[in-house]
């Protein structure tokens, strides 16, 4: 996607708030009836969120200006360090100096941040690059997803101070630092993840030390530089993001036992988040999914249709709130595979070729994902099976039983196992069985009031999206913030600064009370 096909989208966007200038300068006022709900919000987010919305529609087949060329170098400078130790200890020295830094002087850093990663040429590099590096994804997405973390991550705002006042005096609980985070990032978003920690980390007053994935080390390397270069022009005290240059479990391992990491923050599978609620530290975890979509018979099947097919098939299928797997009612499950079908699903029916892919993209003990195939695009797949796809082709749909594996793992592939079920509530209950008690997302296409509130309530999910793809639960078409740190299994939700605070009180006694 280039800056033609964003100025595009915004163009389309502003056809439809005509009236703007006239009615209220900086204000946007819907015009078209036909516009979503988050369209037809007043304030800038709302305009955000439409353009972010039409960015999806559009995904422009543009290909990025500048490959990565594979020789990026790194250095201290850069907040890349050869040893965890060093790297920790750098950060904890900058943490020391960034306390006495202003609010202003932190909102101007993140502003920075933000500012690099808005570049068009740096949203095209990082995206490329880290479809290129991982294998996984695609790039129109990953553009979208990056976007979105430098635009809709809250910054120092965030922070609440709250206060008592009375005959006793004033007292002021503020959100301040922890000191030191250690923060393990994903494969999946790589980037997103750097860019979103960063902003609420620092955000909240703390410095990062980033421990990724080895198989993303360069794009994560590159990431961390780029915020390095950024704070170093602004004036900021060296070394508030870093990490080291070669990212390992054993580095990881050195950082959640060390002694001046305050808080650790892991976002991926369950083994690291068990490993940091285990560490006798602090801990956020936010862990997987395997997000539910129920389809029941009020819903509006042709939306609910496109609206499956646009969050499962977003980046591949790689983040962790997409649909992995689809509850129907047998009322109107002909009629809904009939209009995936007319947009973009492949129906896979023949039982051998599932045979095939079943044995293709699962690892060999049928627990979990082969990682080859994370993050493939469907007709990649097929592709594997000898079959040539309509280039339009966008998830695999196979109709299953509820005990099928590609119901039962989370797979991150844009493979879509159906299974029927009588009623509504029957659909309901095996949402909450399939989900696993993971708490993470789930989506719902009904217009049963009633039954998505008794959904609501039972799976008891971070993010349930209700007539909608799966990504408006970031905030992409769907109002709120953004971001990819959701901490199901320690209940932060989707993180912010204030998530990577602690809550402190400050007391003065009889006075300052102005009542
Ligand atoms: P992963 O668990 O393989 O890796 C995540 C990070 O943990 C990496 O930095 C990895 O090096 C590290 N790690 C993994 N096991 C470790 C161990 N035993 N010791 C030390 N370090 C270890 O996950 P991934 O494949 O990179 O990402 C996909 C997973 O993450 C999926 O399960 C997805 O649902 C989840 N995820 C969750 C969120 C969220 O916000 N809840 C966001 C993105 C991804």
């Amino acid at each position: 996607m280039n800056d033609l096909a964003i100025s595009q989208a915004v163009a389309n966007v502003l056809k439809k708030y005509s009236g703007a200038a006239e009615s209220k300068e900086n204000t946007f006022q819907p015009a078209d009836q036909s516009l979503s709900g988050a369209e037809k919000d007043s304030d800038h987010h709302g305009l955000i969120d439409a353009i972010v919305a039409e960015l999806l529609q559009q995904k422009s087949e543009t290909k990025p200006s500048e490959p990565y060329s594979g020789n990026i170098q790194f250095s201290n400078e850069h907040g890349i360090f050869t040893s965890m130790d060093q790297a920790i200890e750098a950060a904890y020295q900058a943490q020391r100096q960034y306390l006495v830094c202003s609010m202003a002087d932190r909102q101007k850093y993140i502003d920075g941040i933000r500012a690099v990663f808005l570049q068009q040429s740096v949203l095209e590099q990082i995206s490329a690059m880290a479809v290129e590096e991982t294998g996984m994804g695609n790039y129109e997405d990953k553009l979208i997803k990056n976007r979105l973390a430098a635009t809709k991550t809250p910054g120092t705002e965030d922070l609440i101070t709250q206060a008592y006042s009375g005959d006793d005096g004033l007292s002021v609980v503020e959100y301040s630092a922890y000191g030191v985070i250690g923060s393990i990032t994903p494969t999946t978003n790589p980037t997103e993840t750097i860019i979103c920690n960063s902003i609420g980390m620092l955000a909240a007053g703390n410095s990062v030390v980033f421990s990724p994935h080895p198989r993303s080390k360069n794009i994560s390397l590159l990431a961390v530089k780029l915020i390095n270069e950024k704070l170093a022009q602004l004036g900021a005290p060296a070394n508030l993001v870093v990490t080291v240059d070669q990212p390992s479990i054993e580095n990881t391992n050195v950082m959640m036992t060390h002694p001046k990491i305050r808080m650790l923050v892991a976002t991926g599978g369950p083994a690291i988040v068990q490993s940091v609620l285990s560490s006798g530290k602090k801990a956020i975890g936010a862990g997987a999914g395997n997000p539910p979509v129920v389809v029941d018979e009020s819903a509006n099947i042709e939306k609910a249709a496109k609206d499956i097919i646009s969050g499962c098939s977003f980046d591949n299928n790689l983040p962790c709130i997409a649909e992995k797997e689809l509850i129907v009612v047998d009322h109107v499950a002909d009629f809904l595979i009939h209009c995936m079908k007319k947009n973009g699903a492949y129906l896979l029916s023949e039982p051998a070729q599932i045979a095939q892919l079943q044995e293709l993209v699962l690892n060999d003990k049928k627990t979990g994902p082969n990682t080859n195939f994370v993050g493939k695009s469907a007709i990649y797949l097929l592709q594997q099976l000898n079959i040539a796809a309509p280039n339009d082709t966008k998830i695999i749909l196979i109709e299953t039983d509820k005990s099928h594996p590609f119901v039962v793992h989370e797979l991150m592939m844009p493979i879509l196992p159906l299974v029927r079920v009588n009623n509504v509530d029957e659909a309901i209950d095996l949402a909450i069985e399939v989900e696993h008690g993971n708490r993470h997302t789930a989506i719902m296409h009904s217009m049963n009031v009633e039954k998505l509130t008794k959904m609501a309530k039972l799976i008891q999910t971070t993010i349930f999206v209700k007539n909608g793809p799966s990504y408006a639960g970031l905030g992409a078409g769907g109002e709120g913030f953004s971001s990819f740190t959701i901490a199901g299994p320690t209940g932060e939700g989707l993180t912010s600064a204030r998530s990577f605070a602690r809550q402190r009180r400050c007391v003065m006694v009889e006075m300052l009370n102005i009542r």
